[in-house]
C-alpha cells in the first residue's frame, strides 16, 4: 500500500457485485468479545488488496448478508485471515455459512518463523510490509453509532496487508518445504473451531502428550 485506502462503509452487508481480480480477498472480523459462542459480530473488514476496503458494520438488526456469505462460501475466492481460527468462528457462527478455500498469516507466520517471539498481525506487518500500524482502537467500542477516524483507520488497517503478507509467507512455506503441512493445518482448522464451539480444549494442544 502506497496510497492512501478507499474505505466504503456500509451496514448489515456488502454491496452486490464487488469483484476480486487476483482470487483473494482479506477478511477480518470485530466483535464486543473473544467468546466465540456468544459475543457478538460487529463488523466484518474485506479488503481486495488493491486498496479498497470495505468496513460491513453490523446493527445487530439483520445478519442475513447474502452478499457477505456468498463471498465468504465461494469456493474459488480464497479469504485470506490472520488468526483464521477466531473468523471462522464468528463468519460460520452468525452467519451460517461454511467456508473452504482460506488461509492464515499466523498459523504460516508459526510454521514459516518457529523462533519468532511474536506471531501477531503487527509484528507480521512491520517485517513484511515495514508498517508499524497503531493499535490505538484494537479494544474498542465497535458499536458505537459513529465510528472514529482512528477506529476507522485501525478497522482498515486489519485487511490492508494481508496480500503482501500471504504472498511472502507462501514463498517461506514454500521454500521451506511446508506447504502440505500448512494445507494440513488449514484442513484441520474448521475442527478445531468445531471444538472452540462446543468448549473443548480451548487452551490445550490436542496432539501434546500431557
Ligand atoms: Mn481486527
Amino acid at each position: 500500500m502506497t496510497s492512501a485506502p478507499t474505505i466504503h462503509i456500509v451496514w448489515n452487508d456488502l454491496p452486490a457485485g464487488l469483484s476480486f481480480p487476483d482470487g483473494r480477498v482479506a477478511v477480518d472480523t470485530e466483535t464486543n468479545g473473544l467468546d466465540v459462542v456468544h459475543s457478538k459480530l460487529l463488523m466484518c473488514q474485506v479488503g481486495d488488496g488493491q486498496g479498497n476496503v470495505w468496513l460491513v458494520r453490523f446493527d445487530g438488526s439483520d445478519y442475513s448478508a447474502p452478499n457477505l456469505r456468498a463471498l465468504v462460501a465461494d469456493p474459488t475466492l480464497m479469504k485470506i485471515f490472520h488468526y483464521a481460527r477466531f473468523d471462522i468462528a464468528m463468519l460460520e457462527g452468525r452467519l451460517g455459512v461454511k467456508m473452504e478455500n482460506f488461509f492464515c498469516t499466523k498459523i504460516a507466520s508459526k510454521l514459516c518463523r518457529p523462533k519468532a517471539a511474536k506471531h501477531n498481525l503487527w509484528t507480521l506487518v512491520k517485517d513484511y510490509c515495514g508498517i508499524a500500524l497503531d493499535k490505538g482502537a484494537q479494544m474498542s467500542d465497535w458499536a458505537a453509532p459513529d465510528l472514529s477516524d482512528v477506529q476507522i483507520a485501525y478497522a482498515a488497517s486489519d485487511v490492508l496487508y494481508l496480500h503482501k503478507i500471504h504472498d511472502a509467507l507462501d514463498k517461506e512455506l514454500h521454500d521451506g518445504g511446508l506447504t502440505a503441512t500448512m494445507a494440513g493445518a488449514l484442513a484441520w482448522l474448521p475442527h478445531r473451531v468445531a471444538m472452540d464451539m462446543k468448549g473443548l480444549l480451548a487452551e490445550d494442544d490436542l496432539f501434546a502428550h500431557h
